[in-house]
């Protein structure tokens, strides 16, 4: 029979700690606040945007939205990210991405400072990632992360393909996967014969954007699979695995929607707590 991993109700969970955790810290005079700044006006980005701040709203998180235009330059976007690291009353910074061309993401990334980089996209959070220290991480490894201990999905040993070298998902995800002592291996747009790889995976995560890219002929049985992938075909939204076709060989399935998605948000909105702690610490 197989597992489907369903993640809203984990998030629900994860929702619940943190409004305790964020009454604690009110408790002792702290606001966990989270500034979004948002470039343009691109219309996912609105959403998802929109499903942060009500998340944020309904756990007693303080979210401060600000919004530029398309038109806003690099150095201008650095000097306010600057401000905002200097203000002690913003625990969290989170860029919305895509960013205009004009403006070069790697460069947005380096200016967050590190103890606010709610989206662990900054080096140095993501080279501790490498070396053990799991504090800070992308939202969304930190939300596979909890639906692998949610379900006590083991790890230990595993072949564990990634499907995607993103440094927003696929290389951080695989740092604390390796650290949970599975066999990693990552797959990206110049691997050679997918299938060879994914017919020898114990647990497979798909991070790629391309609507059934696995099907279940590629797959060994008793396989996991967890979909990061979004996207949207004749008006559904649906994953990177062929959802009916591969349920059938799995041992367990993330559905899509409902799987990783509703997890990513919840876990960003569990780091703004966390990076408040973190601060509240150091003072
Ligand atoms: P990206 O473009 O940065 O990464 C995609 C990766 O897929 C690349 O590393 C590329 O090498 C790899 N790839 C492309 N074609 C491939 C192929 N044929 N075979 C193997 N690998 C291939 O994209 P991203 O920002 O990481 O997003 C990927 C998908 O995940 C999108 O659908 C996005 O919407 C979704 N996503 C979902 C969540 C969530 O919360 N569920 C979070 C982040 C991204």
């Amino acid at each position: 029979m197989v597992t489907i991993l369903e993640g809203r109700t984990l998030a629900t969970q994860i929702k619940n700690k943190i409004k305790k955790e964020v009454i604690q810290l009110k408790e002792n005079g702290v606001v966990p606040t989270i500034c979004v700044i948002q470039v343009g006006e691109d219309p996912a980005s609105t959403i998802y945007l929109r499903k942060k701040k009500e998340f944020a709203q309904s756990v007693g998180i303080k979210e401060i939205s600000l919004r530029f235009s398309q038109e806003i330059t690099q150095q201008e976007l650095i000097d306010k990210i600057k401000e905002l690291n200097a203000d002690a009353a913003i625990n969290a910074i989170m860029v919305q991405l895509p960013l205009p061309q004009q403006i070069d993401e790697q460069a947005i990334f380096e200016t967050i400072a590190p103890q606010k980089d709610v989206d662990g996209f900054h080096p140095y959070n993501q080279g501790k990632l490498w070396q053990g220290d799991s504090q800070i991480m992308p939202a969304t490894v930190r939300g596979i992360l909890s639906l692998i201990d949610s379900y006590e999905l083991d790890l230990v040993g595993k072949n564990t393909l990634i499907i995607g070298r993103s440094v927003i998902v696929g290389k951080p995800l695989a740092s604390q996967l390796l650290a949970r002592d599975a066999t990693v291996t990552i797959a990206h747009s110049k691997t050679q014969d997918l299938s060879a790889i994914t017919k020898k995976a114990d647990i497979i995560v798909s991070d790629v954007g391309q609507a059934n890219l696995i099907t279940s002929k590629m797959l060994k049985q008793g396989v996991v699979l967890l979909d990061v992938g979004i996207n949207r075909v004749n008006g559904r939204v649906v994953g990177d695995v062929a959802f009916e076709d591969c349920k059938v060989k799995a041992s367990a399935i993330t559905p899509v929607p409902g799987g990783i998605g509703p997890l990513t948000v919840a876990s960003l909105m569990e780091q703004v707590v966390i990076l408040t702690r973190i601060q509240k610490d150091d003072r």
